[in-house]
């Protein structure tokens, strides 16, 4: 008999209810109990689902309040130093907010904790800090909580934990530089506390996510996971390890030797060839884990296929050891397709969300306990859903296909050098240190109500434009009035840089309901790319034009780039990224000729995500460099040496791929620095970058307005590293978040500085 998993359950509710509640309760607008009965019913509901679908083992202790690698820190009692205050208070629930977003009220004000990106999904986890010496201590039960929660509804769930070796990994040391694998012995007492006590409350396995083994880890690495996994199997349930987001064959050799009952692959991210070695000594006593349903797409899975799949890892691996499982978990995809009432019924049929992927586990680990199975009608109609998709007429464009193919050498570089562009766009007659800003005005909220009016049809398209074109009149001319050199339209007509562009192009369809968490209460709701893409009309042209013809000054038109539309999307599973992407640039190549042809001097093609598309191992970085890099170049190097190309970047550290950016060969970047202090320019010290550059010295994520002297110590620094001639002035990302008094003051003296220093 075959068994079925989940490796986790999206938190944020059939209708997005945490973040309601959460916000509700921030807002004290409900209290602590009312929250936590809610929280509870949707953890009810959850458990409930994966009882029906049927599948064995439902995790617990995969919700979480706000993040579970928050989680994992107040319960190895690994609280910074900071918010010890905030331990005693009577409201428990000040303390975990207070480390997940601050907190601030007349006496005390502490600054919250980092977050990045959990490796290359959307989704953020906050940073653990840690120092030398770090002593931990079971300080929180919500792991055991969770398992008795479940138990008391009659379900025995499997519960989830991060393990140590990545938790350690993942966090960031606070005191000078020590080594957090010090840490460990100490770490793994808590661990091996809370596996025993789950094991006397009845827990016969536990999920242990070392979602590290991912990555290429260093030796001394490496050697932990057999020491760690020995220590922590004595007196525990039984331990599925997991691993998923790259080949389950990255650390195989560790994989096989470690001491526990069951180990995970993420076959979804495993070729044919690496699952081969794997099966060819996978260990007899151990139960294989078989994460054959994507957990980060919304495709239907192709389930003839996967049988077969299955069908050979069965033969290696014994009947009653084989486990049927997602990918990973289930919170990177929306929760139910069902809700979906307006989509595309042809489109929809291709689409799969959570509650649909648990189905199709089941149905895999079924059909092979039972052959009745194979003639169902949901067999049936997935195999003709499958074949529809792959014949549709919706996806496929020859015209697209034909134009990827005639991509030229010639049309990936610019016809001069930048040194030669410079000297003939010496016309724009720019100053020293030209001002700029990253194209978002403030999205007020009389900006927002009547986007909405608009969508819900209850104003007309005539008033809609007509207000827009107040807006961005009046940002032109705050602009002039404070004499920023090159201007921008402000972006009012966008509720978002990548929903925009999709909404405009052929090949993308947007849900209702299809949210996924970001971090804590946040969700996006990226558009789905189904089809082969194209540009449906000119995007911009019309609102730059007008931006344009209202003033004498350089307004500059702005676009979302390629790599960035793909990475904040859900994207086609039929088709590598580089092909889906470069369809995307060849039909920015189009704006950009029309935006140039409409007298467009200046064009900026931002790329906020290029880094983050990075591959997890890095002996894949270079392939994915090559073609992110080809595609911003197809849509910006075949304008004039005249029209100046500008790109932005920011949320990251881009010190390892410097030369990546330099090779985009854009004639100014704007790039995030001021938050470090400009610590980014740093490695400029030994790196020469060849074009000119803003670094951001108005730190636009805080209401904050920097002091004139700030920013001009800022921009001094800079000029240690990079020629004056080259250095822009901007701030480090658009202004979309704030609220104009803020912005007005922060330009006003941002275009101060500028001039102070000419
Ligand atoms: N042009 C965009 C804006 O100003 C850039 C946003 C971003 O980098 N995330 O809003
Ligand atoms: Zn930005």
């Amino acid at each position: 008999m075959l068994l079925s998993s989940n490796l986790g359950y999206p938190r944020i509710g059939q209708n997005r209810e945490l973040k309601w509640l959460l916000e509700s309760f921030w807002k004290k607008k409900i209290n602590e109990s009312e929250l936590l009965l809610n929280i509870s019913n949707i953890k009810k509901n959850n458990w409930i689902k994966q009882k029906k679908a049927g599948l064995n083992f439902i995790p617990s202790n995969d919700f979480s309040l706000y993040d579970h690698v928050l989680d994992m820190c107040l319960t190895v009692d690994a609280i910074p130093d900071r918010f010890k205050k905030l331990k005693n208070k009577k409201n428990k629930l000040d303390l975990y907010f207070g480390m997940a977003r601050g907190y601030q009220n007349k006496k005390i004000d502490i600054k919250a904790m980092e977050m990045t990106k959990w490796f290359d999904t959307n989704y953020h986890y906050i940073v653990p800090e840690l120092k030398q010496n770090q002593k931990f201590n079971l300080a929180f039960s919500k792991v055991i909580d969770e398992f008795i929660e479940a138990k008391n509804f009659g379900i025995i769930t499997r519960p989830v934990i991060l393990g140590p070796l990545s938790f350690l990994y993942l966090a960031k040391s606070t005191s000078k530089k020590f080594n957090k694998l010090s840490l460990l012995v100490n770490l793994l007492q808590v661990y091996k506390l809370i596996f025993k006590s789950l094991k006397n409350f009845g827990a016969e396995w536990i999920q242990v996510d070392e979602p590290i083994l991912s990555l290429d880890l260093n030796n001394e690495y490496k050697k932990k996971f057999i020491s760690t996994y020995k220590t922590l199997s004595k007196n525990s349930p039984n331990i599925l390890l997991t691993s998923y987001f790259s080949s389950a064959y990255t650390n195989y050799n560790i994989l096989k030797k470690l001491n526990v009952k069951g180990v995970h692959f993420d076959l979804v991210n495993t070729d044919k060839k690496d699952l081969n070695k794997i099966l060819l000594n996978f260990p007899k006593n151990k139960f294989f884990s078989a994460g054959i349903i994507n957990g980060r797409n919304i495709w239907k899975n192709n389930l003839a296929k996967s049988l077969e799949i299955i069908k050979k890892i069965k033969k290696k691996v014994g009947d009653d050891k084989l486990i049927i499982s997602s990918s990973c978990s289930l919170l990177h995809s929306p929760v139910d397709l069902n809700k979906e009432e307006d989509l595309n019924p042809i489109i929809k049929d291709w689409l799969a969300f959570a509650d649909q992927k648990l189905k199709e586990i089941v149905f895999i680990q079924k059909s092979f306990n039972s052959d009745l199975l194979k003639n169902s009608d949901y067999f049936i109609d997935n195999k003709s859903s499958i074949k529809k998709r792959e014949n549709s007429k919706l996806i496929h464009n020859k015209k697209v296909k034909s134009r990827i193919k005639s991509i030229t050498p010639k049309m990936l570089k610019r016809n001069n050098s930048y040194l030669i562009r410079r000297m003939v766009q010496s016309e724009l007659n720019l100053p020293l240190f030209p001002t700029t800003t990253i194209g978002s005005f403030p999205q007020t909220s009389e900006v927002r109500k009547f986007r909405l009016k608009y969508k819900r049809k209850e104003i007309s398209k005539k008033t809609y434009e007509n207000f827009l074109k107040k807006e961005t009149k009046k940002a032109i001319k705050f602009q002039e009035n404070i004499d920023i050199d090159v201007i921008v339209h402000g972006e009012f007509e966008r509720n978002d840089m990548v929903e925009y562009f999709g909404e405009k192009l052929n090949g993308f369809i947007f849900t209702k309901f299809g949210w996924v968490q970001s971090y804590g209460s946040r969700c996006v709701k990226p558009p789905i790319i189904f089809g082969d893409i194209s540009r449906a009309q000119p995007m911009t042209v019309f609102w730059s034009k007008f931006a344009q013809s209202s003033t004498k000054k350089i307004v500059k038109g702005m676009l979302t780039g390629p790599v960035t539309i793909l990475q904040w999307s859900f994207v086609r599973d039929d088709q590598p990224r580089e092909t889906t992407c470069k369809q995307i640039a060849l039909s920015l190549l189009d704006e950009v000729l029309d935006l140039e042809k409409n007298n467009l001097k200046v064009i900026q093609i931002d790329e906020p995500a290029l880094r983050e598309g990075l591959p997890l191992r890095k002996s894949d970085w270079n392939s994915y460099l090559k073609w992110a890099i080809d595609s911003f170049k197809i849509a910006s190097s075949s304008v004039k040496d005249e029209t100046q190309i500008h790109t932005h970047m920011c949320y990251c550290e881009f010190d390892d791929i410097l030369d990546s950016i330099e090779k985009l060969d854009a004639d100014v970047i704007s790039i995030e620095t001021s938050r470090s202090n400009m610590e980014l320019l740093d490695s400029f010290k030994n790196y020469k970058y060849p074009n000119s550059i803003g670094p951001g010295v108005y730190d636009i994520h805080s209401p904050r307005v920097p002091t004139i002297s700030e920013m001009k110590i800022l921009l001094k620094k800079a000029q240690k590293f990079i020629e004056k001639e080259k250095i822009w002035v901007n701030p480090d990302c658009g202004l979309k978040t704030r609220g104009w008094s803020e912005v007005k003051k922060a330009l006003k003296s941002m275009t101060t500085v500028a001039k102070s220093l000419r």
